[in-house]
């Protein structure tokens, strides 16, 4: 069936702590989840209502992805809807799903039921029932109770013809309200039916809503390793694993070259398959001559963030003859705890030595391996 879509994203949502619409989710704008599930499922025509002003940001969250515009949001949601049912148009018996930007969540099962629950309906809302006994508070005390029986709990995409909705919404004269569209055309004196709603269509509301979505999204376990090595000259301290030791040799690199770090970079890009730390970095750039190696890591991981991916634990190996690792190893885990936002047990450096063979046993260098474990998004 061939349907429309309006998305509600102009509202402050001063209650989840700014412009919610905007924010990342599993490494893309709240927006963009809604946006993609409606146009996969078949939306042909998508209107986004944005504040005033705020055309670039949605821009900026749905590019890339085409067959959806924007149009001008108003004081109240019910306004808002009315601008754009305007921007969308008829024809009169075009299926309009009215969705919240807030309700990321969105799956093409739902779209499909609120779509067939129009046939024979003036329009179609997606409800669960309510769960919970229900009680009224005073003051901080109970009050008294409500009867749950028959209560629903209402989400979006809420169906409509689009002549009915355009209509209910201009018969709709009161100065607040309505709270969604399928009150307006059931005051209009609509049949709306009821079809199976999604507990993952929870509404965005509040600050912690966020981290329980974050929970939801279904994500992979990749892991990535690393392997680096560096030769020892004249010097008098060495970089490992973002520690500066007193020692009577340095290694030689572009960078600082801590090839723990290096490693360890690897590690993480690899499991994104995102290339190697020469690819960001590149040894003939003189910018990163002398650099501290904690800027190549933290690249890594901002960009395994913008990914919406995190990391789970990481695992080094230095592999030297001298210096003595193990005085050090507490402040290097602590560093990298630090550097990647993980909790320290978490956080694994270890040392061996190869029993003075091979030229980390000569002394001509040290070597370091190291594995990542990282969760990504799909
Ligand atoms: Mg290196």
């Amino acid at each position: 069936m061939t349907f429309a879509a309006i998305v509600v994203a102009a509202g402050t949502a001063s209650r989840a702590g700014g412009n919610k619409q905007w924010r990342s989710l599993g490494g893309k704008p709240v927006l963009r989840w809604s946006v993609e599930a409606l146009l996969a499922a078949g939306a042909e025509d998508v209107v986004v209502v944005v504040a005033a002003g705020a055309g670039s940001a949605a821009a900026d969250a749905l590019s890339g992805l085409e067959g959806w515009r924007t149009a001008t949001g108003a004081d109240s949601r019910a306004g808002s809807v009315r601008n754009g049912l305007e921007a969308l148009g008829g024809p009169d018996d075009r299926p309009v799903l009215v969705h919240d930007a807030a309700r990321p969540f969105l799956d093409r099962a739902v779209i499909e039921r609120v779509l067939a629950g129009l046939d024979g309906a003036d329009g179609a809302l997606p409800a669960l029932p309510v769960a919970d006994s229900l009680r009224l508070g005073d003051g901080g005390f109970v009050s008294g109770a409500v009867e749950r029986d028959g209560l629903w709990r209402a989400q979006t995409p809420q169906a409509f013809r689009y002549r009915r909705l355009v209509e209910a919404c201009a018969a709709w004269t009161e100065t607040t309200g309505p709270a969604d569209e399928a009150t307006a055309v059931e005051r209009a004196g609509g049949r709306v039916r009821l079809v199976d709603g999604d507990a993952r269509l929870m509404k965005l509301t509040y600050p912690e809503d966020f981290a329980m979505a974050e929970t939801m999204i279904a994500r992979r376990t990749r892991v990535g390793q690393g392997f680096d090595a560096h030769r020892w000259g004249p010097g008098s301290s060495v970089w490992l694993c973002g520690i500066e030791i007193p020692h009577d040799q340095t290694l030689i690199g572009h960078s600082d070259a801590d090839a723990g770090l290096h490693a360890l970079t690897d590690a993480i890009l690899g499991a994104m398959g995102d290339g190697d730390i020469g690819d960001h970095f590149p040894p003939t750039d003189p910018q990163w001559k002398g650099a501290s190696s904690d800027r190549f890591l933290t690249h890594a991981v901002e960009r395994l963030a913008a990914r919406g991916g995190r990391l789970v634990n990481v695992d080094v190996t230095l592999i030297c003859e001298r210096p003595k690792v193990k005085p050090h190893r507490q402040a290097m885990r602590e560093r990298l705890a630090d550097l990647l936002s993980l909790p320290l047990d978490a956080v694994s450096v270890k040392a061996t030595t190869t029993e003075a063979m091979g030229f980390t046993g000569r002394g001509e260098g040290l070597a370091a391996q190291a594995l990542a474990t990282v969760e990504l998004p799909g």
